[in-house]
């Protein structure tokens, strides 16, 4: 390969990674855009992943190093693309690298900053779905990519112009001069051969079906809130517990906010049914004869080891039960989930510690001024329109999709189908 064909991917999830590094090993350069300060995506925050119950960082990690070191990727963090044109054979692109506030040169990543911030432990951390704490300087997770400290400027007391205004305790801290609180947005532009989209997915927001009691009642929470409290580096050391409070009993809620018309989402969101199952093995197996109850409308276990694994939780006594539960309550003896059993017909109320909903997919929100500005024709829900045959590819040519940003996906499919994106964008290109 021509070693200055040059591919924007934007997206530093496990479908942009899996991508840019296909691309940077077949001979092109990568520019890769990731908007927050880490690549990893949602794939990161996961504790282990079905069915194989992999730890995710273990198989992560290695990737996420490999494409900060390849010498073909130029990864770019807290970065977004504000402008593409067509031009040529290809595209002029204009990416915004936003402030980090701390030289990426200098820092060493040694910490001492956050040590002494004076804001240490005070605020939610993004990483951890606002469970743990980090300070006004931060590194976002310990696996982080690059392995680089930044500033929230909306938090510091420097920026804000407050407490830390004169003499701030993390510039004496730091050795090397790495913090520079004048740094400003840069414009960065570059000529391309062809666009990868992996900008991936949003959840669906649970506060969208109030009777489940989600922001109501603490010991309701997301799956994804689950996984941070199960990680070894979430914010309870992997411990299932919401601070002092060791649930014993949960019931997990499949299918919110998908194959549901009334909040506008017919369409199966293709992970909740394995999550959810891998969700209650993980229970099963840290919380000494935990009760774990599943609601679903029916179990899709479609994958290779699937249904299997479906089956293995059976065996461990985790109760199916058929239906959608209408309404979370708390009374006396704890949350109560009342349910309509369609195999009995009859409505049940299940006495519960905790409710963890398993959240559908939603397309990433704010894309659709990117998309409509390129012109990618979107479905009707607003992921990535493909055809069936070149699933990652979309209508306009030289532009490419891959991962959930074209439909709901687990990562196997999301890793082939930013194979099979990069194989196309190589074919186009050369
Ligand atoms: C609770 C939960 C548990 C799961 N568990 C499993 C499991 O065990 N096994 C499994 O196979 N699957 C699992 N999944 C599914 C898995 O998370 C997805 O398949 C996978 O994350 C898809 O990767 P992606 O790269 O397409 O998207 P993402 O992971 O969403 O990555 C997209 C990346 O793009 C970046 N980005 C977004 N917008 C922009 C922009 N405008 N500019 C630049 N960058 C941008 C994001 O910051 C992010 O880094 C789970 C999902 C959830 C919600
Ligand atoms: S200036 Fe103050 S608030 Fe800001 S990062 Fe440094 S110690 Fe923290
Ligand atoms: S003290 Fe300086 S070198 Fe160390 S992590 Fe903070 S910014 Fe980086």
């Amino acid at each position: 390969m021509n070693g200055s064909k040059r591919v924007l991917v934007i997206g530093g999830g496990i479908g942009g990674i899996q991508a840019s590094l296909d691309l940077a090993d077949g001979g092109v350069e990568v520019i890769l855009v990731e908007r927050e300060p880490s690549i990893g995506g949602r794939m990161i925050q996961t504790d282990r992943t079905f069915p194989t119950l992999d730890c995710s960082s273990c198989v992560l990690t290695p990737k996420m190093v490999e494409v900060s070191l390849h010498r073909r990727i130029n990864l770019l963090s807290l970065s977004e693309v504000v402008e593409v044109i067509k031009e040529g054979g290809g595209f002029r692109v204009k990416i915004r690298k936003n402030p980090r506030y701390v030289d990426e040169e200098k820092c060493t990543s040694c910490g001492r900053c956050a040590q002494v911030c004076v804001l240490a432990g005070r605020i939610p951390k993004e990483f951890d779905e606002g469970m743990g704490r980090r300070g006004a300087i931060f590194l976002p997770f310990p696996q982080a990519v690059p392995q680089k400290y930044l500033i929230d400027p909306e938090s510091c007391l420097k920026l804000k112009k407050g407490r830390c205004k004169k003499g701030p305790p993390c510039v004496d801290a730091c050795e090397v001069g790495a913090i520079n609180f004048d740094d400003k947005p840069r414009l960065l532009q570059y000529q391309v051969d062809a666009i990868l989209i992996a900008t991936g997915f949003d959840l669906f927001d649970p506060i969208g079906k109030p009777e489940l009691g989600y922001g109501r009642y603490p010991e309701v929470i997301t799956s994804l809130e689950l996984e941070r409290l199960m990680a070894p580096n979430g914010p309870t050391g992997g411990e299932i517990r919401l601070g002092d409070f060791h649930p014993r009993s949960f019931f997990f809620i499949q299918c919110v906010g998908s194959r549901d018309r009334t909040v506008g989402a017919p369409f199966c969101s293709r992970v909740c049914c394995m999550y959810t199952a891998k969700h209650a093995y993980i229970v099963k197996e840290r919380v000494e004869g935990a009760v774990v109850y599943v609601s679903y409308i029916d179990v899709r276990a479609h994958g290779k080891g699937y249904e299997e694994f479906y089956r293995r939780l059976q065996d461990l006594g985790v109760y199916y039960l058929r239906g959608v539960p209408g309404e979370v309550y708390k009374d006396a003896k704890g949350l109560i989930v009342r349910v309509e059993d369609q195999f009995s017909a009859q409505v049940r109320e299940v006495a519960t510690d905790m409710v963890v909903l398993a959240c559908g997919i939603r397309p990433r929100r704010g894309m659709e001024k990117f998309f409509s500005s390129l012109g990618i024709e979107t479905d009707d829900y607003g992921f990535i329109k493909t055809d069936p045959m070149t699933p990652f590819k979309t209508n306009i040519p030289g532009v490419f999709a891959c991962g959930v940003v074209t439909g709901p996906k687990d990562i196997p499919d999301s890793v082939a189908s930013a194979s099979c994106a990069a194989l196309a964008c190589v074919e186009y290109i050369s």
